[in-house]
């Protein structure tokens, strides 16, 4: 069996189940099983004494030792027999119970001798319970019982077709026995060098550790793998466009200083200003441009991308701008038509929903060069949409494009600006996006006060409630969102519907939009219209909204659930409000039971207002805790790294993989590299969002 075979050809489990592991997980070869990491590992936990017990470990397995001191048989109502019994240390007891074989368990147990048992805890009337506990054989070495189950995430889809984290690992364990080419893929010296266990060794370990430090090495090497891979990729993109592509020289500004000088309403901050520097020095280099712009929700990156769309306009060039969804990009269309009314250009929207023969013509006129800009989805760079001289290409919120569709704007010849409200410190995003250059907008437009924000519980609802009527009877708009819960698409539908009833009987006679993600785009956009027109007052809705929507008149945002999302994600919830000089509110509604961490996220969110702050704190709260599994970054998505936390390695694999381009820039002198990186390009670094 080969890593590039497809797992279809497998044929010791049901092809059902092969289909749904194939879809569910994204996964077709058997190479992409054997990298379909654990997302965390569940370890028995050895208790030495029983009064240690605490809630903590509810629902946990754990492993205490004591003797019975009595067994007890009752009856259930129904008739049915079980059997009880104290086991105790010297500090405290517990109770065990069993419901079957009672009689054999009787009589294997000897009361007053010490045995280990091993066991889920519960609770029953307040006192800890192990229901049919396993008994842990004295023979077993100390580190032997403290064996680690890995736990895979999971869709509940898979588990209801017994799919669970048992079967796939015995599933994957099943083909690494088979699979007969897993090779070394880094060069040898650098795993001497980093101290770096082989492919192979790692993939067997992370799938069956016996000890931390298996998960440990494991992890290393892999992540290491991972981000050197990545690392290979930019610079390489980096190095073609450095020597390959000259860039377009555009140096005739008189278009943007008339605008700058005439149209605009408002004065533009100082970071705008000193962003716009930079771009301009990129676009009249002579060199291709390739800037990362990040700005905090809210510090008015759409007018720096419109001055620097000036820029290419008014040296004759043709401009793209591609949104994350329909309706930024048709936020952004109406945004842009008005800016551009008294400049004479032409503007198009192309994205999923344009129909044919309107997308024929607005092709046909593309690539005749009547259309000077384009606006859409993701769809803008591909074989089909042919420019007639396409200058510039600007991303926004670029969090939701991956790095391979970067590569292939990148590609073009046209210059590239990608913006993101996305807070990554700015070391580190000079590393992940090796191939780009950063500008940050460090200043909030003038008038505006921070969001206030506030955390209350649900039996306080009503303050909100209050809150919002107020904004509204004095004109403003407000915002509820509920979070997704993922798991089950109907549930969350629900909840949301609920949510929708109860806000209506507190409104009965406002108008109320609605949105979420089962709607056809083009009633998504009729209501989100609606309430940007301000002909709804309020929008209740999932985290559809969470991106880039423009509507400075709205001054209240409520979320429920709000434990349920991120640190970032929640910032940019905020960001929804507070974009004009109107003060705004924040409201985070959460039921009283929280954890620990839980609280002091939440506190966190509503004493800082700054994103770039807040996502050290995050990175800090998560970092705890966390130590064993690994999280998306949502930034790029990554198999086993981190973006944030793996700082160490990441730097590693860059220096690395740096001094190879440098010598040998195609990888011509590193087949193994060159095989590697191709066929990983396929599925790692495809998408995200
Ligand atoms: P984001 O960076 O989140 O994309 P936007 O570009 O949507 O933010 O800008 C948010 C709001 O601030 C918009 O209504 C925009 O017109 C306004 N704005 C941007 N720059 C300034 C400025 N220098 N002065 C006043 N308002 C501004
Ligand atoms: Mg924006």
């Amino acid at each position: 069996m080969n890593t590039n075979d497809l797992i279809t050809s497998l044929t010791n489990i049901p092809d059902f189940k092969l289909k749904l592991i194939s879809q569910e997980l994204n996964i077709r070869t058997i190479g992409d099983i054997l990298e379909f990491f654990p997302c965390r590992y569940k370890t028995n936990l050895l208790i030495e004494n029983i009064s240690d017990l605490n809630d903590k470990y509810l629902n946990e397995d754990v492993i205490i030792r004591g003797s019975i001191k009595s067994f007890q048989k009752n009856k259930v109502k129904g008739g049915r027999e079980f059997l009880e019994a104290v086991f105790c240390d010297k500090t405290s007891y517990i109770l065990l119970l069993w419901f079957k074989k009672i009689d054999v368990i009787q009589k294997y147990f000897k009361v007053d001798r010490e045995y280990k048992l091993k066991g889920t805890l519960t609770k029953k009337r307040s006192r800890y319970v192990l229901v049919h506990p396993s008994v842990v054989q004295e023979t077993l070495s100390f580190e032997l019982e403290q064996e680690i189950a890995p736990t895979y995430n999971l869709p509940t889809k898979l588990k209801q077709f017994g799919i669970d984290s048992k079967f796939l690992n015995r599933f994957i364990n099943y083909v690494l026995s088979q699979v007969s080419n897993i090779e070394e893929n880094i060069p040898a010296n650098i795993c001497e060098k980093y101290k770096l266990i082989n492919r192979y060794k790692a993939l067997m370990l992370i799938h069956n550790p016996t000890c931390s430090q298996d998960i440990h090495q494991a992890q290393r090497r892999l992540k290491f793998e991972e981000l050197f891979f990545l690392q290979l990729k930019l610079l390489m993109t980096k190095h073609i466009r450095m020597s390959k592509q000259k860039g377009f020289i555009m140096s005739d500004i008189t278009l943007f200083n008339d605008f700058f000088n005439n149209h605009l309403t408002f004065e533009l901050t100082n970071a705008q200003k000193k962003v716009l520097k930079e771009i301009y020095q990129d676009m009249s280099s002579g060199f291709q441009m390739n800037r990362l712009l990040q700005g905090d929700v809210g510090s008015g990156k759409t007018i720096v991308a419109f001055l620097a769309m000036l820029m290419a306009l008014g040296n004759g060039y043709q401009v793209a701008l591609m949104a994350p969804t329909e309706i930024l990009a048709e936020q952004h269309y109406k945004n842009i038509c008005d800016l551009c009314k008294d400049l004479g250009f032409h503007v198009a929207l192309l994205t999923g929903s344009t129909r044919t023969a309107e997308r024929k013509s607005i092709l046909y006129y593309l690539s005749h060069g009547f259309v000077n800009i384009l606006i859409g989805t993701h769809s803008l760079i591909n074989d089909q949409v042919v420019y007639q001289k396409l200058g510039l290409v600007i991303i926004d919120e670029q969090h939701k494009f991956g790095v391979e569709q970067r590569a292939k704007v990148t590609n073009t010849a046209a210059h590239v600006l990608i913006m993101t409200a996305t807070p990554i410190p700015r070391t580190l995003a000079m590393t992940l996006y090796g191939d780009l250059d950063v500008s940050v907008l460090n200043e909030m437009p003038p008038g505006r006060s921070p969001v206030k924000t506030i955390h209350i519980y649900e039996s306080q609802r009503l303050r909100a409630i209050g809150l919002a009527r107020q904004q509204i009877e004095k004109g403003h708009q407000v915002y509820f969102v509920f979070p997704l819960i993922e798991e089950s698409k109907k549930l969350d539908l629900k909840n949301l519907m609920d949510g929708y009833e109860n806000i209506k009987s507190y409104f009965p006679n406002t108008p109320i939009s609605i949105t979420h993600g089962n709607m056809l785009p083009k009633d998504k956009d009729i209501e989100m219209q609606k309430f940007v027109r301000g002909e709804t007052k309020i929008m209740v809705s999932t985290t559809v909204i969470e991106v880039g929507i423009n509507v400075p008149n709205a001054t209240v945002i409520i979320i429920e659930n709000a434990n349920r999302f991120g640190l970032s994600q929640l910032h940019q919830l905020r960001g929804r409000v507070g974009r004009s000089d109107f003060q705004s509110f924040c409201v985070l509604i959460t039921g009283v039971k929280l954890s620990k961490i839980g609280k002091q996220r939440l506190k966190a969110f509503v004493d800082i207002s700054d994103g770039f702050e807040l996502s050290n704190v995050d990175l800090q709260l998560r970092g705890e805790g966390d130590i064993m599994g690994n999280q998306q970054s949502g930034t790029v998505s990554m198999k086993i790294a981190n973006l944030q936390t793996d700082y160490n390695i990441l730097n590693c694999a860059r220096i690395e993989a740096l001094g190879i381009i440098k010598a040998d820039p195609d990888l011509d002198n590193n087949p193994i590299l060159k095989k590697n990186l191709e066929e990983k390009l396929d599925t790692n670094y495809s998408n995200v969002g």
